[in-house]
């Protein structure tokens, strides 16, 4: 059996023995075959001794479970890795950071304690999957969405605390969160917001409660063990639609984000929309990329190609979801604002009305519709994972041109081939500002894999060079990213290991969480030369 870094196998099995009596002798996983479920199947390390293994798995059903769980990890300074469901694929997935930690795999929590239809919100445990949480809401038939992510097997906790995005216009997962329950290192649990007042009656009506406002400081992080969590959820609409806006010239993209902007800022549009390229895309299918590679063809070059396919340099797919009154009006509007660019056409597309009974051969845009369901796989279909490399950039066209160039001419340089990417051009999971999603991926061979891995480090580095950072990333890349977020000497950094310090002594929780790592291990890094971190 593997042990956990610093812990002897006498205290280990001690350990395990005591995590048997807390949460029931089968509900704590050491053989090698259990443990391999929770490796990374996306793992960029696949077959390299790098790779994150488990030393064991322990899944608490209940709070005071978890609370004996990590007294006992303090006992014997025993990391441990929480997740939800464990399903963060592309970023980790139920793998810790630190190899030879024990995964709290908090499934067995999967209590969905309130679903409020008159105030729209919904109370859960980790465990819940938006899958349960979605199917829960039609049994019961209750007038409100969920807002599931791509895919939607993994769980609102997991999800709302690394601030993943869905479609709907509770996309941003983490603003929708309101008031957690946590368990800290040392076994305390703290109510967040309206939750410090006993009885409160409004813990998931009101986020900030009185004094600092804390919520920020368990996502992404490692500071404590969410154990239930207040959603925010939309109210069913009455209808929806979708319609899409094409513009024909290179140079329009500054006036169309622009207008985009406006409009996402006004909430006429809401939810998230991808911008696309149907000329850039066509390029790609004739072998080229969506990127500005040096040596491509001229913006002349491709508007005359543009003209001669008939094809749009740029568009944007929009969605209205509400009253069907409101979202005509809201379409018309938008049509009437991008008219202002000379040439702007416009195509109406599905509408739909709720409740709604949708055929399972249907092509509707399910997960904007707050239906959870697993189609995105069909995208990476060949590949054996993939790892996400994601940067935040401003929502302007100037940023955009200049991302394409600049990771053209990255990729030019580092030798990758245009298309290795699946996505190149921005969406708006988060309101305010664009992110771009670059799929990488990942095979069963070390080279290309070793190769990849530099990609990604380089990329992150041309980002940052840029002014662009990552909004999460997989956990063989926290210290990696950790470390170009280094505003005067890293104080940020500074200050989380301050907390850390302070809230978890003995360095517990999911140790190197986002490049957080505990005193202890941070002077066993320095030692090591991995100080530098990446
Ligand atoms: P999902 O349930 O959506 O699949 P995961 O369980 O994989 O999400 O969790 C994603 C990440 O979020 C984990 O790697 C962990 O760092 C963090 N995390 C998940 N659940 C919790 C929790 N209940 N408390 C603290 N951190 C958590």
């Amino acid at each position: 059996m593997k042990v956990p870094p610093g812990v002897s196998p006498g205290d280990f099995a001690d350990a395990i023995k005591q995590f048997e009596e807390a949460v029931g002798e089968e509900w704590v996983f050491t053989s090698g075959e259990d443990v391999d479920l929770y490796r990374d199947a996306y793992s960029p390390f696949w077959h390299e001794e790098e790779d994150s293994v488990p030393s064991a798995a322990v899944a608490p059903e209940g709070v005071e479970q978890v609370q004996k769980v990590v007294r006992i990890a303090n006992t014997y300074k025993i990391p441990l890795w929480t997740i939800s469901t464990g399903r963060n694929l592309a970023y980790g997935g139920s793998a810790p950071r630190l190899s030879g930690s024990v995964v709290l795999d908090l499934k067995r929590m999967n209590r969905i304690l309130e679903v409020n239809d008159k105030n729209h919100y919904a109370l859960v445990e980790p465990g819940v999957s938006y899958f349960d949480l979605y199917r829960y809401i039609q049994d019961n038939k209750l007038k409100v969405w969920i807002d599931p992510p791509d895919p939607g097997w993994g769980s609102p906790v997991g999800n709302s605390l690394e601030r993943g995005g869905g479609r709907t216009p509770m996309r941003d997962h983490f603003a929708a969160e309101c008031g957690m329950e946590v368990v800290l290192a040392n076994g305390e649990i703290v109510r967040t917001g309206m939750g410090a007042l006993p009885g409160s009656k409004t813990w998931q009506q009101y986020k900030y409660g009185f004094g600092p406002y804390i919520d920020g400081m368990f996502s992404q992080s490692n500071f404590g063990v969410v154990t239930k969590m207040g959603l925010w959820l939309m109210p069913e609409p009455e209808a929806y639609r979708d319609g899409t806006v094409m513009v024909q010239k290179h140079d329009d993209l500054v006036p169309f984000v622009e207008i985009l902007s406006y409009l996402m800022n006004s909430e006429i549009v809401r939810g998230t929309m991808l911008l696309e390229s149907p000329l850039l895309n066509y390029r790609a299918s004739q072998g080229g990329g969506v990127l500005d590679t040096p040596g491509g063809p001229s913006i002349a070059e491709m508007e005359r190609l543009g003209q001669e396919k008939n094809l749009p340099y740029w568009s944007v797919e929009l969605h209205f979801w509400g009253p069907a009154k409101v979202i005509d009006a809201q379409w018309e509007y938008t049509q009437q604002k991008f008219s202002a660019i000379p040439g702007a056409a416009f195509k109406d597309g599905r509408s739909y009305r709720f409740p709604l009974e949708l055929k399972e051969t249907e092509d509707a845009p399910r997960v904007a519709l707050g239906i959870p369901n697993l189609s995105v796989f069909a995208l990476i279909a060949g590949a054996q994972g993939h790892m996400d490399f994601s940067p935040i950039i401003p929502m302007t066209g100037e940023a955009v041109f200049e991302v394409l160039k600049v990771f053209g001419e990255a990729y030019a340089e580092l030798g990758v081939a245009p298309r290795n990417q699946f996505f190149a051009l921005p969406w708006s999971f988060f309101p305010r500002s664009f992110v771009l999603l670059f799929g990488f991926p990942i095979e069963h061979d070390v080279e290309k894999n070793r190769k990849s891995r530099e990609i990604f480090k380089r990329l992150v580095q041309v980002s940052a060079e840029h002014g662009w950072g990552e909004y999460r990333t997989h956990i063989a890349y926290m210290d990696t990213v950790s470390d170009v977020y280094s505003y005067n000497n890293h104080a940020l950094r500074r200050f989380h290991e301050t907390v850390k310090d302070a809230v978890d002594p003995n360095g517990i929780l999911s140790p190197g969480k986002s490049g957080i790592w505990p005193k202890r291990m941070r002077e066993a890094r320095m030692k090591t030369g991995k100080a530098g971190r990446s």
